[in-house]
């Protein structure tokens, strides 16, 4: 059995391959269980409640949420809408001020900027060359109209790790509520929302082996208890907060990888690590630097910066044999440079030539040796005809 599978997927921060052993689960909901989980009038729809009950139980246990927290949404983005636009306009007399930082993810940062349109005040705080904001400066941000404070657990292009306890601890000495994007942290690394001080939490279930089109948002329900508008308008699902009618294979696949995820996570971050740090050490050797945090960062993420070489030229250059991205998949489209390595304070030519590499559950480390010696290869390459 060859250790290495061509092409070799490192992308897993755009998304992961649906595990197995969660398409088994779900195969029976996207077959002969096929009913309605709000049709409580028969075995159909009973079944399928039951099923999706079931697995919310699973999802709010694996973050120390209660089962009626969890919010299914249809992922990431539509949670992280939720969350703002529902929570500012619940709260609307409360205040108008949303403090949010420059290197979230595109579905806050475009969901801020809507929000400004409609009038609302946003602080948008700067980052350190690590990703980090600094802590006085958000609790000094904090105004009398400051409804909600909205930092990513995780950083999906550099994998640095906010200090979301903290945060959520500055949020709730002044009774500003705490939302935290943790598409890149729930089922990678431990989270609690008890212990984190954390209110609302945005996350899905593509970005841990599970199937896309589906994602929660836990909404904190006592001390204090938060119900954000709907932006969704319709059957009432989702006890008033998302209407339409449920994703049932979808929350099964939920349920069931984020169970898998939690029983995995400790043996893969074990693994992720060794790997991250002799690719990184590779870099180093051939004269790469790391962006993003030194520590505090996702083990299964490497963000590094060759000088002077254009990443997409690295990539065009491997691209049938190995998948690694430039940036966020989402914004692959557009030829402008991240926005979150510009907000580290680096210059343009920074952001054109840094890769981003994401380690996941079916990586050997042949493929890890592999890619390491062929993305050296081809910078040293690309330093000749440069030079
Ligand atoms: C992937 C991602 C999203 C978007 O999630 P979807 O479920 O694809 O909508 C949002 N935020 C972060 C940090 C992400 O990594």
């Amino acid at each position: 059995m060859s250790e290495i599978k061509f092409p070799i997927y490192l992308d897993h921060h755009a998304t992961t391959p649906l595990d197995p052993r969660v398409l088994d689960e779900m195969m029976p909901y996207l077959t002969e269980k096929f009913g309605n989980a709000s049709s409580l009038d028969h075995p159909f729809g009973y079944e399928a409640s039951v099923a999706v009950e079931s697995a919310r139980d699973k999802i709010a246990k694996a973050i120390g949420a209660r089962h009626d927290e969890i919010i299914f949404t249809s992922g990431a983005t539509e949670s992280n809408n939720l969350a703002l636009i529902g929570t500012m306009e619940k709260y609307k007399d409360k205040g108008d001020h949303l403090i949010t930082c420059v290197t979230e993810h595109k579905a806050v940062l475009d969901t801020a900027r809507h929000l400004e349109s409609l009038g609302k005040k946003i602080t948008y705080l700067p980052v350190n060359e690590y990703g980090e904001i600094n802590l006085e400066q958000l609790e000094d941000s904090i105004k009398e109209k400051t409804v909600m404070i909205s930092i990513m657990t995780a950083n999906n292009e550099i994998g640095t790790i906010a200090d979301v306890e903290k945060i959520g601890n500055i949020a709730h000495d002044h009774d500003v509520f705490f939302h935290t994007d943790a598409a890149q942290a729930v089922g990678h690394i431990p989270m609690n929302v008890e212990k984190m001080n954390i209110d609302l939490m945005s996350f899905s279930a593509h970005k841990m082996y599970g199937p896309k089109g589906i994602g929660a948002l836990y909404v904190r329900g006592v001390k204090p208890r938060i119900k954000p508008n709907p932006i969704l308008h319709g059957g009432g699902q989702e006890r008033n907060i998302r209407s339409g009618t449920l994703n049932v294979p979808g929350i099964v696949g939920f349920g069931r990888a984020i169970e898998l995820s939690q029983h995995e996570m400790k043996a893969e971050n074990n693994r992720f690590h060794k790997w991250s740090v002799e690719m990184f050490e590779s870099f180093f050797n051939a004269g790469g630097k790391q962006n993003g945090h030194p520590t505090k960062r996702l083990e299964h993420n490497l963000n590094v910066y060759f000088k002077g070489i254009e990443s997409k030229s690295i990539i065009n250059s491997i691209s049938k044999e190995i998948a690694i991205s430039a940036g966020s998949a989402c914004t692959t489209q557009i030829v402008e440079p991240s926005h979150v390595l510009l907000s580290l304070g680096f210059a343009e030519e920074r952001a054109h030539s840094s890769l981003r590499i994401g380690i996941g559950r079916n990586n050997t480390h042949a493929e890890i040796q592999y890619v390491t010696e062929n993305i050296i290869s081809c910078v040293k390459k690309l330093e000749k005809i440069t030079l």
